[in-house]
Order: C-alpha cells, then structure tokens, then sequence
C-alpha cells in the first residue's frame, strides 16, 4: 500500500481540488478493510473524472489504482471478476484479446469500473441501460467491517437500491460483469439539418442499435451518429483515424478553441465552420470499444440531465431556441444520448426510457450562467441530473426527481449510521 500524507487532489475537469490528510492507494481488500476499520471518514475516487464535488474531503481520501487487476474469467458464463480500480480501458484490452466485449459503453474508457458504475454512467442506445446494468453481483465492504456480496437477481431489492451509491454506502471491492462475445459496429455519421433530424428523432432513436447527435450550437445543424453491432470485418483505415482522431479532433480542434477565446461571437461562426466544411460523412466498421470511445477531448465542463424521452423533441426544439436566443456563446458541441429504463433507485434513467441532453463549454467565463439557465430549462421538464456532473445539490428537488430517494437513504443510514462515507456532497443532498 502506498500512503502520501500531503496530497492534492484535482478532478480531470481541474473545476475542484481538496487536500485530504491522509491520501491511501491500497492493494489488496485485506489493506482496504483496514483503512475503512482505522479512518473515521473516507471518500474513495477512482481516476477523478466527475466534474461534480462528489470525490471531494478533507479527510481520508482512498485510491484504487494499485487495486485494479481482473480476478478471473469465466468464458462459458461470460462474466469477469475484478477489482473496482481497474480502468474501462483496461478492461476493453483484455475482454478484446479473450474474443469479448462490454455490451455498451461512454463515450471515454478512461474511469475506473467502479467510479463510472457508482454515478450511474451510461453511454447512448434505447435498449440499453446505464454501464451499471452489466453488473451480476459485487462486493461492498461496510463501515462495520461487514462484507456484503450483493447479486443483481438473489438480492435484488439491494441490489436496485445500492448499485449507483455515489460512494455513500461503503467500497465496493470487487464486481463481476457480465460481458458479451466481441463485436463491431458500423458507424454511419454526417451532418443534417436539425429541425429536420428532430421531426425524424423517433425513428432514429428505436431503429438503430446506438444513436447519438451533436449539436455545435448556434448552427443550424447537428451530427448525427448511428451506429449498428455487427460481426463484419474491420474496414475503417488507420491513416483516416491518425487524421480524424490525432490531428483534426485534437490539434484543429484546439486551434478554433482558441480562436474563440479571442472574441466570443466569432464561436457562432466557428461552430458553422467546424459542422460545414470539416465534418465529413463516415462509413465504417471498427471494434466496438473503439467507436463507442471518441477521442481525449480538451478541458471543458460538463452538465448533463436525463429526461422522459416522451418530451424529447420539444425539449431539443426548446433548447435550441433557448441557447440561439440567449447572450450564451458555446465553443463545444451539446451532447444528446439516449437510455433504456431501468429500476435502481438512485439512476437518472429510473422508471423511464431516457434522453440526455449534455451541456458542454471549454471556457469558465460565463459557465456559471449557463449552469444555471440549464439547470433551469432541465428542472422545467423534470430532469435528473448526472452524479458525476456539475449541479447544484439541491435535497428537495432530487427527492422528489428519484421516486426511490428515500428508500437509498434510509439503507444509506443503516450501512453507516455515523456517516463514514459522507463528505459534503452527500450530506447536502441527503440532508
Ligand atoms: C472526459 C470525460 C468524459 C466522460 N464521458 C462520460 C460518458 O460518456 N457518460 C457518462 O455517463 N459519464 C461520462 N463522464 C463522467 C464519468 O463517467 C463519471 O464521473 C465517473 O464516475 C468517473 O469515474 P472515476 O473512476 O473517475 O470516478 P471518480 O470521479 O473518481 O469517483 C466517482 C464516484 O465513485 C465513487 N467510487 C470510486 N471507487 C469506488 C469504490 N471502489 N467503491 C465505492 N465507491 C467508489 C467515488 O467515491 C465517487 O463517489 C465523463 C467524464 C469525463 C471527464
């Protein structure tokens, strides 16, 4: 175990930082169970990738990174045990060299399986659920010392209660994921008009396996992605993704970034520019984790709400009208993803096939604003915003957005009746 007593803690968006008094990178669960039984508060944060408080403390902090190896497979199940610090990535590689896959996944494999199961992370795709859906059982270890195995059909009241826990029940110390054979997808992106997509949006939604837009706002079209899994051959060329994912997502991208920071209105034409002339229609057909992945994009930050895909149309018609009639000036594209209901109580997508409609910005100056006329816009249509993203911890209207609020938190306080687990970020919404 490895244990640093003044360390500083940035999130990957570098929007907090907190300096914990004792900062732990256990190794085995044995080390673990010891810092629960030795700390008397302690949050744990995988690789630090919510834009949200919710890793923050002035106390214990706990690390998974040296505890992050895959335990075993079993191929005829199709299930792999691992420890909860091992990286999305990580695990892609390895699934990929056994001829398996994760069913679905976001939109970077840079988190910990752990980290992007407890916030409830999901990626896009109207028959599937969040990543935590892949979960069959796994491990949490109490703050007393208990070692609960939670499985997602033998437990399941538990199970649906306590699988997106934001760390507040305990640690979780070790998942078993169901996994599937190896795929590809075919990926059909290109640029079309927006108001057009939008009158075809039920259609797009239900008749591609994944689908996704991106809207680069103040132009008046969007990205379309559709994707198909398929067990085709690799078609996609390594010199296209050398172009499109080293040199114009990365290097081009920045360059415009930059631009706009030296006069905010010139982003309305930039983003025209980007959508027009530098996005070009694709066809391919790579690895799954390869498509569902898009490159490391630029420091930026992140809201995103989940709302009942019944209004998604008015509400990409309404937030178009908002954002292009607002003093907003966006320089990065507005995500808009899609999720299958699902039953755990403290998941965005609860009860109700989802749509989720991200807000994204390269630039502090003016966040705050925008931050608080979406959080606005997303309350008027009864949204849930994401854990790992920025929000404001507001008890009473999350209590009644989550119908199953309640009943997280009452197991919440049996799990933990001291609050061991509970950094700011849980006590204002649990309060
Ligand atoms: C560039 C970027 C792209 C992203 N893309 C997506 C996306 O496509 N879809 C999406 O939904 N989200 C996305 N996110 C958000 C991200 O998936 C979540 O914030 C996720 O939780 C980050 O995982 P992490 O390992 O960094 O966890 P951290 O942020 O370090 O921690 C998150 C929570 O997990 C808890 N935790 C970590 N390990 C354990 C454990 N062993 N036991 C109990 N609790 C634990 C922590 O206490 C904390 O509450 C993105 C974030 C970034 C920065």
């Amino acid at each position: 175990m490895k244990q640093v007593s003044d360390y500083h803690f940035y999130n990957w968006g570098k929007n907090c930082d907190c300096r914990p008094c004792n900062y732990f990178q256990p190794a085995t669960e044995d080390e673990l169970a010891g810092i629960i039984s030795s700390s008397s508060k302690i949050r744990l944060t995988g690789t630090g990738h919510s834009w949200s408080t919710i890793c923050l403390t002035s106390d214990s902090m706990v690390n998974t990174d040296l505890y992050s190896q895959v335990i075993s497979l079993d191929k005829e199940k199709k299930q792999v045990r691992l420890q909860p610090g091992m990286k999305l990535w990580q695990l892609n590689n390895y699934l990929d060299k056994e001829g398996l896959a994760l069913e679905n996944l976001g939109s970077i494999s840079k988190q910990s399986v752990a980290g992007a199961i407890s916030t409830g992370t999901h990626g896009t795709g109207i028959n599937y659920r969040i990543l935590a859906s892949q979960v069959e059982e796994f491990t949490l270890l109490t703050a007393n010392g208990d070692r609960r195995i939670i499985h997602c059909e033998r437990d399941k009241e538990m199970f649906d209660t306590a699988i997106v826990n934001l760390g507040a029940l305990g640690v979780i110390s070790e998942i078993t994921l169901n996994v599937v054979p190896a795929f590809c997808l075919r990926e059909q992106s290109y640029v079309a008009n927006f108001d057009e997509t939008i009158e075809q949006l039920d259609e797009l939604i239900q008749e591609n396996d994944h689908f996704k837009l991106w809207w680069f706002p103040h132009s008046d079209e969007v990205v379309v992605y559709r994707y198909t899994r398929t067990y085709e051959s690799v078609n996609d060329s390594r010199l296209r993704q050398w172009l499109m994912e080293e040199v114009l997502s990365v290097l081009v991208y920045r360059l415009f970034l930059k631009i706009g920071q030296i006069h905010r209105d010139w982003r309305k034409n930039i983003n025209r520019l980007l959508v027009q002339k530098f996005i070009q229609p694709l066809d391919r057909i790579e690895k799954s984790y390869k498509v569902f992945n898009v490159p490391e994009p630029p420091l930026h930050r992140e809201v995103e709400w989940a709302f009942d895909l019944k209004v998604a149309r008015e509400l990409l018609q309404e937030y178009k009208r908002m954002i292009n009639s607002s003093k907003h000036r966006i320089n990065f594209l507005q995500e808009i993803r899609f999720s299958k209901a699902d039953e755990y109580a403290l998941s965005p997508s609860f009860g109700r096939d989802s749509i989720w409609l991200g807000a994204y910005n390269a630039d502090n100056y003016g966040w705050d604003d925008l931050k608080t006329d979406f959080e606005s816009f997303a309350r008027g249509y009864k949204g849930r915003p994401h854990w790992g993203k920025e929000f404001t911890l507001d008890a009473d209207y999350l209590q009644k957005a989550y119908p199953h609020f309640d009943r997280f938190n009452t197991l919440r306080r049996q799990l933990d009746p001291q609050g061991k687990f509970a950094n700011d970020y849980i006590i204002k919404i649990f309060s």
